[in-house]
């Protein structure tokens, strides 16, 4: 996905026609996920079915929760716009719908993020650009 930059210089999404509903439903903190009717596979933006690669998907509203598969802890800032925010957490969250996506872990210690854990989905909106960022369940 290509980037744009807020005015502070946070990288931001780029919308496409497809992803469009995705970022509507996200500005009030909602997750849609596009879901197959015959194979019932979820997924997120993207033109065809990854499972069978048809066309006739629909959005659904998602649980929005999930367990974090991984994560690293931004430390170093190597991007300049990111500096005054590190240290951060960068997780891949595994849904409970199978759905893999990617985000910050926010209103949590770095040090208390732990593989498995379970979280929520929220949006941080930016320049009214929703991005993805999870919340330990305990922490809600
Ligand atoms: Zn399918």
């Amino acid at each position: 996905m290509m980037l744009a930059y807020a005015e502070n210089g946070r990288p931001l999404p780029l919308v496409a026609p497809i992803s469009q509903p995705f970022f509507d439903a996200a500005r009030e903190q909602k997750l849609l996920l596009q879901k197959c009717p015959r194979d019932g596979f979820f997924f997120y933006p993207r033109s065809h079915c990854p499972h069978c690669l048809k066309t006739d998907w629909s959005w659904q509203p998602a649980r929005a929760s999930g367990k974090v598969y991984s994560f690293t802890i931004e430390r170093m800032g190597q991007d300049p716009s990111q500096r005054a925010r590190i240290p951060f957490v960068i997780a891949v969250v595994d849904l409970d719908e199978g759905v893999r996506i990617i985000g910050n872990i926010v209103d949590c210690a770095h040090e208390d993020v732990r593989v498995s854990m379970a979280v929520n989905v929220c949006f941080e909106i930016i320049d009214n650009m929703p991005l993805t960022c999870f919340r330990s369940v305990s922490a809600t």
